[in-house]
């Protein structure tokens, strides 16, 4: 049974080590929380209890914390994906509620499994997910002062190995920050969320270049082909150096291999296979 996870990228805060350490923390205790929880549960129901630990954390991108489009409002992003009955669902930014990844979770069953905008928004209230802003002071501060590192991502990911055998992947985000409304994260497309039998991954880094490096997919159809996980994830992401794409990658395969890699530095996360990892 083995569990990782990612916290986005740590460039808005790089030479703070106060920062670093919670984040360090929060993914060390988030990461032992889900593995114990893997102990009782199924790889879909362990990503999903994961990644809302992971939103519920206000250090992250996604839930409590998201970050605040160029209009002023919070839309988020996630997917779920369960690599037993390939089946994918997610929301497109949606708005006020507090864990999205639990309204791609109740729509995982459902005919219709991605939804986006208001229609996503409707049917979290419609369905008994209450009201909820997930903005933070931080966040508020942060858009005031338009901060002039355009990079401030922190997304969350988390894919599960479980007891069966089985792999699940779910990524959740507020998005890259600043952006024009209607713009649409790869967080909630295959690109940064795909799992199937044989591997999962969970991306980060720029949505509009993991969705033209099909970063996600691209990784689990190499590792179902014959290459190993640490190969797939290296060459996929080298795919991307022509643009100078931005992504990180954190990904498990079926015989067990987990892997993490990043085209810039650098992505947070943790795993459990036994042993706890997080990163330094
Ligand atoms: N991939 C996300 C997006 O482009 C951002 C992130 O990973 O932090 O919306």
């Amino acid at each position: 049974m083995k569990l990782i996870i990612h916290g986005g990228f740590f460039s808005e805060s790089r030479t703070n080590q106060e920062v670093k350490h919670a984040k360090q923390e929060a993914l060390n205790e988030i990461v032992q929380l889900g593995h114990k929880y893997l102990q009782s549960h199924n790889a879909i129901e362990t990503v999903v209890y994961t990644a809302c630990l992971l939103e519920d954390c206000d250090l992250f991108n996604a839930g409590t914390g998201s970050q605040i489009q160029s209009d002023g409002k919070i839309r988020m992003s996630a997917s779920l994906m369960d690599g037993k009955t390939m089946q994918f669902s997610g929301v497109i930014n949606i708005e006020n509620v507090k864990n999205p990844i639990r309204i791609a979770e109740k729509l995982l069953p459902m005919e219709d499994k991605v939804l986006s905008g208001k229609g996503a928004s409707e049917f979290a209230l419609h369905n008994g997910y209450g009201y909820y802003n997930p903005e933070t002071p931080q966040r508020r501060h942060e858009y005031e002062k338009r901060l002039s590192d355009s990079i401030r991502l922190g997304t969350i990911g988390c894919v599960a190995l479980d007891f069966y055998g089985n792999l699940a992947a779910a990524t959740s985000t507020g998005g890259k920050g600043f952006e024009m409304p209607g713009r649409v994260s790869d967080s909630a497309t295959a690109a940064g969320n795909y799992v199937n039998e044989f591997a999962g991954v969970s991306c980060t880094g720029v949505g509009e270049d993991i969705v033209s490096g099909a970063v996600a997919p691209k990784i689990v159809t190499r590792v179902t082909d014959g290459m190993s996980l640490q190969l797939a994830t290296v060459k996929t992401l080298n795919e991307l150096k022509p643009f100078n794409g931005f992504a990180g990658v954190i990904g498990i395969s079926v015989n067990g291999d987990i892997y993490h890699a990043d085209t810039h530095p650098y992505m947070v996360w943790a795993s459990h296979d036994g042993q706890v990892e997080v990163f330094n």
